[in-house]
């Protein structure tokens, strides 16, 4: 039997093919109508851009998040076409095909306009094309798996001694999911409940974490789940974790 290697989170090397699309057309639109020309359903240039590279890097990502590595599913309209460098303020980047990737729409959110770079760029300056010059984990660029991974119960970590890695995981607010992952293990219909505690556990401004944890413990241990009883424990850890670091 013919053994093939594992798939992994790869960085993007390959180019989408963009030869039907008239490129001098949607730089020179761009630059007339400014950034909200991105949004525009009124141009099949546009819209077939927009189709064709978010396509090819869903693919190129092996149908990974390019931050959060999460799997997005493969209909286009539940994950976006993401500019590492914000298109506001750089709208000379918008249609570069190295400034773009494709990524779930939490972490698009979460990231916004935030900067991203080591030294502030300006319209015009040339694409930023290494490594180094960018504080964010770069899909093109870095490999995610030097900066991340995932632990056993499926929950993003950032590499230990990992800038990049601690840098894009609060950018991108990735606790949150973490946290919420957590809950999934209470099962319905215990999770929304369990959700919002583990949520105010993890809170910095949580000042009744005992209490919290035995109200989580007492839900785990109704619910009649065993892995969630083990994450009680998981939890517990984290917080004394955090204590430890705070005092
Ligand atoms: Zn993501």
């Amino acid at each position: 039997m013919i053994k093939l290697p594992k798939l992994s989170r790869q960085r993007i090397i390959d180019e989408p093919e963009l030869s039907s699309i008239d490129l001098e057309w949607l730089y020179f639109a761009g630059c007339m109508c400014g950034t909200g020309y991105w949004g525009w359903d009124q141009d099949d240039d546009l819209k077939r851009f927009r189709a064709i590279v978010k396509g090819h890097f869903y693919s190129a990502q092996n149908r990974r998040c390019c931050y959060c590595s999460v799997e997005i599913d493969e209909n286009r309209r539940l994950y976006d076409l993401e500019h590492i460098i914000d298109k506001n303020g750089r709208g000379d980047l918008m249609f570069e095909v190295k400034n773009l990737a494709s990524s779930c729409v939490q972490c698009n959110l979460s990231k916004k306009t935030k900067k991203v770079l080591v030294v502030d760029s300006r319209p015009g300056d040339p694409l930023p094309e290494k490594s180094k010059d960018y504080l964010i984990l770069h899909p093109h660029y870095d490999e995610w798996s030097s900066h991340f991974k995932f632990d056993k119960y499926e929950r993003i970590v950032p590499r230990p001694n990992s800038k990049k890695g601690a840098f894009t995981f609060s950018l991108c607010s990735m606790d949150r999911r973490n946290i919420v992952r957590l809950a999934d293990y209470f099962r319905h219909p215990h999770r929304p409940t369990a959700e919002t505690i583990l949520l105010d556990l993890y809170s910095p401004s949580n000042t009744k974490r005992a209490e919290q944890l035995n109200a989580l413990k007492a839900l785990a241990i109704s619910s009649g789940y065993p892995d969630a009883v083990a994450i009680v424990g998981i939890v517990e850890n984290d917080i004394a974790l955090k204590e430890s670091l705070l005092t």
